[in-house]
């Protein structure tokens, strides 16, 4: 579902992802940990096409995105086929990023309205569906301001599952939690992973990573250090950086 070859990422000189590589099978769920700054949202956004890619080869559900010549020449497909990659994939943002404008219900339906050009009427019913399955259909009327965190990210969730993606991308969704809240948006994200949902997230849940992920990688400075299976990454981490950080964790 995603195939990524060394990705490699500057800004202003400062490189931020150093080589990096990682593939997702259909219906895997893969968290991504380490440290802040360790290039984690960056690589997410590159695959997002939030950022572009200095070199690498990016292609999703063998569709390629960008690629990088003999010669070191990076270059992405046209516009038309960027955005119709990127339209297989959902992003939920720590920050919720919600419409404050709209209701619950009209952020769910803005973008198939506005980007897939979708009917009101067809879209409701499924807008409905959604919030339904994130325990929020008492809340279809209201304005993200009357909502809490939890809450609002499983509006996050349901909007970004409106879309229909093959894939979706996390970047830390509960960070920006309350502790009481992380387990609703936790649960919502587990029930998807059993619903076999293609899933890449970014977290500092490790018991998250542990018991939902099928493979956990760990990205130090840039580099993605490590990654296996969750049960064997926790249990026997390689890498003297990725125990160091296991350790910080506890
Ligand atoms: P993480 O998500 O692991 O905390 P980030 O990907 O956000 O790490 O950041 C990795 C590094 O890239 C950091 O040093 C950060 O300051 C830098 N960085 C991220 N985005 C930008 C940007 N738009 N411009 C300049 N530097 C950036
Ligand atoms: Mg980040």
């Amino acid at each position: 579902m995603i195939e990524a070859r060394g990705i490699r990422k500057s800004f202003g000189g400062q490189s931020v992802l150093r080589d990096v590589s990682l593939t997702l099978a259909r219906g895997e769920v893969v968290a991504i940990i380490g440290p802040s700054g360790s290039g984690k949202s960056t690589f997410l956004r590159c695959l997002n096409h939030l950022e572009t890619i200095d070199s690498g080869h990016i292609a999703i559900e063998g569709e390629v995105l960008a690629t990088t010549d003999a010669q070191g020449r990076c270059s992405y497909v046209s516009d038309a086929q960027v955005r119709h990659i990127g339209r297989k994939m959902g992003m939920v943002f720590q920050s919720f990023n919600l419409f404050p404008h709209l209701t619950v219900l009209g952020n769910i339906i803005e973008a198939p309205m506005v980007v897939k050009g979708m009917k009101r009427e067809a879209i409701v019913p499924r807008a409905e569906e959604l919030l339904r399955k994130v325990g929020l259909i008492d809340k279809r009327d209201s304005y993200p301001g009357r909502l809490s965190g939890g809450q609002k990210q499983r509006v996050a969730i349901a909007r970004a599952l409106a879309m229909e993606p093959d894939i979706l991308l996390f970047d830390e969704p509960t960070s920006a939690l309350d502790p009481e809240l992380t387990g609703e948006v936790l649960r919502t994200m587990r029930q998807l992973a059993q619903e076999h949902m293609t899933m890449l997230v970014v977290t500092h849940e490790m018991g998250f990573a542990r018991e939902v992920a099928h493979r956990v990688a760990f990205m130090d400075q840039g580099e993605l250090i490590e990654s296996g299976p969750a049960a064997e990454f926790f249990a026997q981490p390689r890498h003297a950086r990725t125990r160091a950080f296991l350790q910080s964790m506890l």
